[in-house]
């Protein structure tokens, strides 16, 4: 099962530009539509604090391309003719098609021409 993310916890340190005081904001206290002001909790210089946008988003990668039964025997064919693994791997994923014998797609993984 995939977890959801419930709830994201934001930190920001922010800092005084007058004494170099590094604070820190949390959560709520992170302004999100309007200037903030605030006082610096160690000069009391009156500062001014910028609403931010942040967006979590999971990242989705494709599934990762799974060699079936036919094209395994046609790399290794390949293979069998001299070509690297890689190469013969590249050549058969590229001409591969669901209605291909296995003979037709070997003819063509080795006739491929790779675009360059
Ligand atoms: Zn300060």
């Amino acid at each position: 099962m995939q977890a959801k993310i419930a709830r994201v916890q934001l930190d920001i340190d922010y800092l005084c530009p007058n004494c170099y005081l590094h604070f820190r904001l949390t959560n709520t206290e992170i302004p999100r539509d309007e200037d903030v002001d605030q006082n610096c909790p160690a000069c009391n210089e009156p500062l001014k604090i910028s609403p931010i946008y942040f967006e979590v988003k999971p990242i989705v990668r494709p599934e990762q391309v799974k060699d079936d039964e036919d094209s395994l025997r046609a790399i290794k064919a390949l293979q069998a003719q001299g070509y690297a693994k890689k190469e013969a791997h590249a050549r058969v994923r590229a001409v591969r098609r669901d209605s291909m014998g296995i003979s037709e797609l070997i003819r063509e993984a080795i006739s491929y021409e790779q675009p360059t």
